[in-house]
């Protein structure tokens, strides 16, 4: 009946395929998330930091 196992994984950020990013980590619930994505992630996250620290 056409069930089909997703074998390439899909960043469900940007719709990038893992062969087109340098590494797509997959969580427990099957999103998926690129390392470009992670990296814009991490800069939001660090920007939020700095912005609560103001050093
Ligand atoms: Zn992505």
């Amino acid at each position: 009946m056409g069930i089909t196992y997703e074998t390439k994984i899909q960043c469900d950020f940007c719709g990038k395929k893992d062969e087109e990013v340098k590494a797509v980590v997959v969580g427990i619930n099957k999103s998926c998330i690129c390392d470009q994505c992670v990296e814009v992630a991490a800069k939001f996250l660090s920007e939020d930091d700095k912005e609560k620290g103001g050093s």
